[in-house]
């Protein structure tokens, strides 16, 4: 049996610095997962992840469900050892994938028929289906089976709601596994009661750690707070809180500012691929013309091994020329932007200065952005 214990070391305001203990490790709270959909972390390699000292990363249930298969990757030794990453995995529900890739889908009460995106095949995936796929790739943190509505839509939320809590309870007794943690996802769009309803039923399970799903869906960013605020006001203070998909720099100090402990989210590297560096004070188009000879690095208080080496010029160089190491330099350094960031809000927790570290990041970040 693995405890998957979290402690709050300290706290400031809503924002708190723990520690969450999993089978692969221990995890540093608040932390940026960066995402590797297809069981790599696009363009870098772990031992790059390691040496940037990444915590959690993040895999999806839905695509490796279709391809390769989470039999096969069972047989092959689980996901850790498909992607030779010994720190912990999160795999989500594959549910969010179902309803924004696959072709089409069915939804009822016991769970989805969809169409796959690759061939066309049709799949059928209910809670306890999520829960086998997962057991199946072993990661250490995993989701449960949920729908996400149109945040603005009040019966299509509640009827997404109702399935959420069912769904949840069918994980709980589905899961087998004593080494993995299986955290429950708030819905209920921008309907502060549904919300409420949402947090109390999932909180009643018990369960090791807590979601905030169904936002940066299109709703505005102050409905996205106001949901944040409410749900912390709520939720059980000794699980860990994870808001799904989110990972600007401004909007990990704003979810952490409102007890935010955990992030995922494809920007850093997916940014990188479209030579776009992020930096403390906003982003930089590497492609500009204005570092046709520029020696300096990137971001001159940035420590990456990209910064540490390479100039500029050589990397606006290699986005023109559309080398592939254009791709892994900068998500490199993408990836240790937004890691030391989370880092440092850590420390400032700790050290009693979040309030002041964050209103100076903001200050900066947007008067540069
Ligand atoms: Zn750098």
């Amino acid at each position: 049996m693995h405890s998957f214990g979290y402690e709050i070391k300290s706290r400031q305001g809503r924002a708190r610095a723990g520690i969450f203990h999993t089978p692969h490790g221990d995890l540093e709270t608040p932390l940026f997962a960066p995402v590797g959909t297809q069981a790599t972390i696009k363009s870098v390699t772990p031992s790059q992840l390691e040496e940037l000292n990444a915590g959690l990363v993040l895999a999806n249930t839905y695509h490796l469900y279709l391809r390769p298969g989470d039999e096969t990757i069972a047989q092959l030794g689980g996901l850790h050892t498909f992607m030779h990453w010994d720190r912990p995995i999160l795999t989500d529900s594959g549910g969010f994938q179902v309803f924004s890739l696959a072709n089409t889908r069915k939804i009822d009460a016991e769970g989805v028929t969809f169409k796959s995106h690759i061939d066309g095949s049709t799949h059928r995936i209910t809670p306890e289906k999520s829960i086998l796929i997962q057991e199946n790739l072993g990661a250490d943190i995993i989701m449960a089976f949920d729908e996400c509505g149109d945040p603005y839509d009040l019966e299509k939320n509640q009827v997404a709601l109702r399935h959420t809590h069912a769904w949840a309870e069918r994980c709980v007794k589905a899961k087998t596994r004593s080494d993995q943690a299986l955290f429950g996802i708030i819905q209920g769009g921008v309907y502060p009661e549904l919300r409420i309803q949402s947090v109390d039923y999932l909180a009643s399970l018990d369960l090791p750690g807590y979601a905030i799903g169904g936002l940066s869906v299109g709703e505005t960013k102050q409905e996205t707070l106001a949901i944040l605020e409410l749900v912390d006001t709520y939720l059980p203070e000794n699980k860990p809180r994870y808001l799904m998909g989110v990972g600007s720099p401004e909007d990990l100090i704003t979810g952490v500012q409102r007890g935010v402990d955990i992030f995922d989210c494809v920007l850093p590297t997916r940014l990188a691929r479209h030579h776009t560096a992020i930096s403390r004070t906003g982003r930089i188009n590497v492609a500009n013309a204005r570092y046709t000879s520029e020696k300096s690095p990137l971001d001159d208080t940035c420590s990456c091994y990209t910064c540490r080496n390479f100039s500029s010029a050589y990397l606006r160089h290699l986005v023109l020329a559309k080398e592939i190491l254009a791709a892994t330099l900068l998500t490199i350094h993408n990836l240790n932007t937004l890691l030391t960031l989370m880092r440092d809000i850590r420390f400032a927790i700790i050290s009693g200065r979040f309030n002041e570290f964050a209103a100076d990041f903001l200050e900066h970040y947007e008067k540069c952005a």
